[in-house]
């Protein structure tokens, strides 16, 4: 007889920042520090239909990007942090 557990979400063993290569820090499978992620899969109308991209940036990496904005980005203040 086998008994399982409920499988756990999935991990990230290593993730780094695509802009400038620095390692984010994960612990226990945990991630320890901010990291932002984005994942697009692009539609008919563009160049690259079909394709998914996805990347991550570290904080200091975010920060830099979002004040060449001419907008800035849309925040909201989370109340469900885990
Ligand atoms: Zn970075």
């Amino acid at each position: 007889m086998r008994v399982y557990t409920v499988q756990k979400e999935k991990q990230p063993e290593v993730i780094q920042c695509n802009c400038c290569g620095k390692r984010i820090l994960i612990e226990n499978g945990i991630v320890r520090e901010g990291v932002f992620s984005a994942d697009c899969t692009w539609g008919y109308f563009s160049k690259k239909d079909g394709e998914l991209h996805s990347f991550d940036l570290c904080e200091d990496c975010y920060d830099k990007i979002v004040k060449t904005f001419r907008i800035p980005p849309k925040q909201i203040q989370s109340n469900e942090m885990i």
